[in-house]
């Protein structure tokens, strides 16, 4: 007969085997893991319609970008990816050394054009949190389908960051569902694989809409709650450190160094 320690890894392992769908335990462990999350918004130029100094500070120059993954890899961190974070907080899969996870939020174009070429270069993976509605629309600031096919080329993962851009703590109950759920099937259909992904707009969330982002079927879900320990426990309450364009190398390194 199996041993229920036995059957819970074959179940663990088949969890995480690609081809299969991802869940989440049925009992979360009480494990914490230490890894930075980074959030990023524009790489590239400061846009046109940047007439605010809060988009600006949001824009990191190509330059400084690359100068900070570099940074990373020589310090002998790793990149890893959602499946990579999710194996390790929910499974007690090993990470690398140094782990960090790198995240744009909002799907620029840019992001394409600037950030991915030098990821892709340093083997450093990273997600996209994409809103739906402006992978759909016409303004070319944002990812097209193309753009996000070309992402996951460079090898990006992509997740969802609603179908428009809402504070989803001040919606509804059925319009945050419209959000959540309507967007992850989108990006689903629209990219052949399952989406299990989230960024809250702005960071906002509350119990209620953490309810929902775990019944819309995501895993695991980034606030912008700053720190570094992850805890299994609450998987859609992930802490994310944000990385603003003035931030610059020296502080960048110090909020690493800092973390780890
Ligand atoms: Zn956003």
């Amino acid at each position: 007969m199996i041993s229920r320690a036995v059957l819970a890894s074959v179940l663990a392992a088949g969890a995480l085997t690609a081809g299969t769908p991802l869940r989440l335990p049925a009992q979360l462990p009480t494990r914490t893991v230490d890894v930075p999350i980074l959030m990023y918004h524009l790489v590239g130029r400061v846009p046109r319609f940047a007439d605010g100094p809060y988009t600006r500070g949001l824009t990191v120059a190509p330059q400084l970008f690359a100068d900070e993954m570099e940074w990373l890899s020589r310090n002998g961190f790793h990149a890893i990816t959602q499946l990579q974070l999710l194996g390790a907080l929910e499974y007690g899969k090993p990470l690398p050394s140094r782990p960090v996870m790198i995240t744009f939020d909002d799907g620029y174009r840019d992001v394409l054009y600037y950030a991915a070429p030098v990821l892709r270069r340093l083997h450093m993976p990273a997600t996209a949190y994409v809103i739906t509605d402006r992978v759909m629309g016409h303004d070319p600031s944002f990812l097209d389908w193309g753009g996000l096919r070309a992402l996951e080329h460079d090898g990006f993962t992509i997740g969802s960051h609603t179908v428009h851009h809402v504070d989803l703590t001040l919606l509804t109950r059925k319009d945050a569902w419209h959000e959540l759920f309507d967007s992850r099937r989108i990006l689903s259909r629209g990219l052949g694989r399952p989406v299990d992904w989230f960024a809250y707009p702005a960071g906002r969330e509350n119990p209620k809409v953490v309810r929902l982002v775990r019944d819309a079927g995501y895993l695991l879900a980034v606030t912008t709650r700053p720190g570094v320990v992850q805890s299994a426990r609450h998987p859609f309450l992930l802490r994310r450190d944000e990385i603003l364009g003035s931030l610059g190398i020296a502080s960048f390194a110090a909020l690493l160094h800092s973390s780890g």
